[in-house]
């Protein structure tokens, strides 16, 4: 946690936040925090600052709060992910948040299981704890906006062309003919399939909403590796 996020529910006045639980646990036990301390804050979807610690007791700690500075910006970039298996979604979930990634549309796809649908990750609390862990490690407050849609077809034929509208649309798939582009840095769709791959049918459909499959060489990434590469290849993160 190299920032506590603070939500609305936090503040106790417009300064002054109190929290318990895990960030308070870290702030004690971890940081080894006591009073007079000051430790990096952010404000959900706000600015970030110093929080200085007024008070703490056995569950809680109070910090006085001065959020003068912008977060990091967001990237550019809407990623359309195949529903990923419920132990590698939490991690991908996380990443997805700490590189900047604002817009998540989770999608089927034939070779997503259905029971991956039923996981807990996907209920409004875990998504918001999940992504707030990714902002924390980032020191980002922007909350990611998560989308579900378990109809591969009604999605890419209604939605997905407005969706790309203004923006490159690719879809990662290896054993395609195109090298996925660099230091694109600019508003961007990009569609990851998941571990059996898109199927020819679906990937026709990407193409013909919009998308153009690029690879990334001959080495097949898992998911959580393929992200990371993806956004760093399509995104100068030390400009
Ligand atoms: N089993 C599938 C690969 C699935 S990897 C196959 O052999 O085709 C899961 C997803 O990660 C892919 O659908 C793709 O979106 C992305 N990915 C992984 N490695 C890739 C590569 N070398 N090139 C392009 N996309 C890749």
């Amino acid at each position: 946690m190299n920032l506590a996020l603070l939500f609305d529910e936090d503040f106790v006045a417009q300064d002054r936040a109190v929290l318990q639980g895990r960030r308070f646990e870290h702030i004690k036990s971890v940081l080894g925090t006591s009073i007079g301390d000051h430790l990096p804050v952010g404000r959900v979807n706000g600015q970030i600052g110093l929080g200085e610690v007024v008070a703490l007791t056995d569950s809680e700690v109070e910090l006085v709060v001065l959020l003068d500075q912008q977060p990091p910006p967001p990237l550019p970039l809407t990623l359309i992910l195949a529903m990923p298996r419920p132990k590698m979604f939490r991690r991908i979930l996380q990443t997805s948040s700490t590189l900047g990634i604002k817009d998540i549309w989770l999608v089927n796809s034939y070779k997503v299981e259905k029971s991956f649908w039923q996981t807990p990750w996907l209920s409004d609390d875990n998504l918001r704890e999940n992504l707030t862990l990714g902002l924390e490690q980032a020191k980002d407050t922007a909350m990611p906006n998560v989308h579900i849609r378990k109809l591969f077809k009604p999605f890419v034929e209604d939605e997905l062309p407005a969706l790309l509208k203004g923006k490159q649309a690719l879809v990662a798939h290896p054993g395609t003919s195109t090298p996925c582009p660099t230091h694109l840095n600019r508003p961007t769709a990009l569609c990851i399939g998941p571990e059996g791959g898109f199927t020819p049918y679906e990937v026709g459909k990407l193409e013909e909403a919009g998308c153009q499959s690029v690879h990334l060489g001959p080495r097949i990434l898992r998911v959580e590796t393929a992200v990371p590469v993806l956004v760093s290849r399509l995104f100068d993160a030390c400009l």
